[in-house]
């Protein structure tokens, strides 16, 4: 009793209400700062929003789309939730087909190039060159899939039978029932399941054949874009005016093209914009499953890449796959099934020749000091199917940035650019249709709140997306620039981003033992976290660790 009175004395009670409160106050702010982080970073609190019904009702006026590839598919599904008619322009006749909007199911051809001769799927899909190359896609498509296309899981199933389904993604992968489902499936069966979605799903949407070629900009339009012009397939033109206007053209830069006809002053922006060659190539290999092929997969008992058991060969997509640090290794190697009757092998890398066959994928792996035997195993399971493989080789042009959010004081107010129109970067890590998904679901938000005629939107709009697809352009390029045989972008060295690729060098190992660290990295990948998120406490006391006493290389 007497002690407690002393304690009385002695502690003020103002300071005992003080620190009750400093706590609650400490984990307000650190929600809210994260919050905060997570909108400026992520795409997460808009895709939560994504398919409401718009305040006030749909804007009776048109979004004009220019591109019906993923990025305009994306755009006109959100864009129907907010105008009365959503107009799309796509130039390629083959996307109109029924054929465009059901699997895939191509042919071959032979291709014979200066010294070899190979096979290749016949598509028709003569804009994008990818189009039979291997894809993945990040969890933000899946979760955009379920929300906005009621039953997709079931539509997906169903539509393919047995081409598209869902598996955690490796690397590493969270495990268990628990585990996130990805969308996997090849890129010419998947773009073709969103097009019928948007198609059968979107009564407001129209799809005209037609190559955007021009924008009108009337005088009182309060600097918008009033018209685009459009050359139909028979050689005329034809005007189609819009409340807003999406370049969803791709790699074709079609908007900052035909702006900077009609703003000058873009010339004057500084920086706006960046490229740089990455000098890189990958070819995707297919094959038919041969006899008996998973049976044998099984029976090598592949490990798991985190020590925990066996990998699913029956529900993952991936048997093993290598992604270099191109500072120390130039080679991409990647094998597993791309669809339940397929088997695929991606290889490529950084100043390479991509193979094209069977012996030459095998030629490429051998080079490798990295491959493990089992690989070697399953190449040996696909021989009996060896005339029968197709090859994609792609060689990596340009990857660019435009920073449009540099311009926003000479925009047309009613202006943006989503996917390819904006940033192209290095295939390696698969990021483009999430990028185009995160143009569309930002351009969600803003749409959500300001209205269309607002000088405002398509400011917000890019300084929005610039910094939730900052990471993706610094972090490959600042990766490429590993490599001696890149051609950095103007005023940047090779060593540009040093410290970016220290620190990467530092953090991977400390994935592989650290849990906190290892689902971290798991969700920043797939862009569910803000990249703050790993400066965790744990995290931070790792890295030193490494700094410290760093770990052993892995072994070849
Ligand atoms: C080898 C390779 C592998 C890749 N792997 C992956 C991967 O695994 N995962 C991933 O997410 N991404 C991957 N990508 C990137 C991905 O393919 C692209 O980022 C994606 O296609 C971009 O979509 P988009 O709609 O912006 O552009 P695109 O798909 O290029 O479509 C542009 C559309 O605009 C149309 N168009 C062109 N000009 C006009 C015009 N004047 N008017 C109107 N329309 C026009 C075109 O016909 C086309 O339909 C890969 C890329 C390559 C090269």
């Amino acid at each position: 009793m007497l002690e407690l009175q002393t304690l009385r004395t002695f502690v003020d009670p103002r300071l005992v209400a003080g620190l009750a409160l400093l706590l609650p106050s400490l984990l307000f702010i650190r929600k809210t700062v994260r919050r905060h982080l997570l909108r400026k970073f992520t795409i997460v609190p808009d895709l939560d929003g994504v398919g409401a019904p718009r305040a006030g009702g749909k804007i009776a006026g048109t979004a004009v789309i220019c591109g019906g590839s993923f990025g305009g598919l994306f755009t006109a599904r959100i864009c129907a939730d907010h105008f009365k008619r959503v107009v799309v322009i796509e130039p390629e006749a083959w996307t109109f087909t029924e054929e465009a909007r059901s699997v895939s199911n191509f042919g071959t051809r032979e291709v014979q190039n200066d010294n070899t001769v190979y096979n290749t799927i016949a598509h028709k899909r003569t804009r994008v060159s990818q189009y039979t190359g291997n894809h993945i896609y990040h969890i933000p498509v899946l979760r955009f899939a379920r929300k906005m296309f009621p039953g997709f899981d079931a539509i997906a199933r169903r539509w393919v039978s047995t081409n598209i389904y869902l598996s955690g993604y490796p690397v590493p992968a969270p495990f268990g029932p628990d585990a996130p489902e990805v969308l996997a499936g090849p890129r010419r069966d998947v773009e073709p399941l969103f097009r019928k979605l948007a198609r059968e799903t979107c009564p407001n949407v129209e799809f005209v054949q037609g190559l955007v070629d021009g924008f009108d900009v009337t005088e009182g339009s309060g600097n918008a874009i009033s018209s685009v012009s459009v050359r139909l397939p028979d050689g005329s033109s034809k005007s189609l005016s819009g409340d807003l206007i999406a370049d969803c053209a791709g790699p074709s830069a079609l908007g900052l093209k035909l702006l900077s006809r009609l703003y000058p002053a873009l010339a004057n922006v500084p920086a706006l914009r960046e490229e740089y060659n990455p000098n890189t190539a990958f070819s995707s290999l297919e094959f038919p499953v041969a006899p008996n092929f998973l049976d044998n997969v099984r029976a090598m008992k592949i490990p798991r890449n985190d020590g925990r058991g066996l990998i699913d060969v029956d529900r993952g997509t991936d048997f093993w796959m290598y992604v270099p640090d191109p500072t120390i290794e130039h080679r991409l190697i990647g094998i597993g099934r791309i669809k339940p009757d397929r088997v695929g092998i991606i290889m490529g890398g950084w100043n390479i020749e991509p193979p094209v066959s069977l012996a030459e994928a095998r030629r490429f792996a051998e080079q490798a000091p990295f491959v493990p035997d089992f690989v070697f195993k399953i190449l040996d399971l696909l021989e009996p199917v060896a005339d029968k493989c197709t090859a994609t080789p792609i060689r990596s042009s340009t990857c660019w940035k435009i920073r449009f959010e540099n311009a926003g004081h000479i925009l047309p107010r009613n202006f943006v650019a989503i996917g390819d129109a904006t940033m192209r970067v290095n295939s390696r890590f698969g990021q483009g249709v999430t990028k185009a998904l995160m143009g569309a679901v930002t351009l969600d938000g803003v749409l959500r709140e300001h209205s269309v005629g607002s000088k405002n939107l398509s400011r917000t709009y890019f300084v929005r997306l610039a910094s939730r697809t900052a990471n993706i352009w610094n972090n490959t390029k600042y990766a490429d620039y590993g490599h001696p045989s890149v051609t950095p972008a103007a005023g940047e060295t090779l060593q540009s981003g040093w410290f970016s690729r220290a620190l990467t060098r530092k953090l991977l190992p400390v994935v592989s033992t650290n849990e906190t660290a290892a689902r971290t990295l798991f969700d920043s990948l797939h862009f569910l976290v803000p990249p703050t998120d790993m400066l965790h406490v744990t995290i931070l006391a790792s890295l030193v660790r490494e700094v410290l006493w760093p770990s052993p290389s892995p072994s070849p």
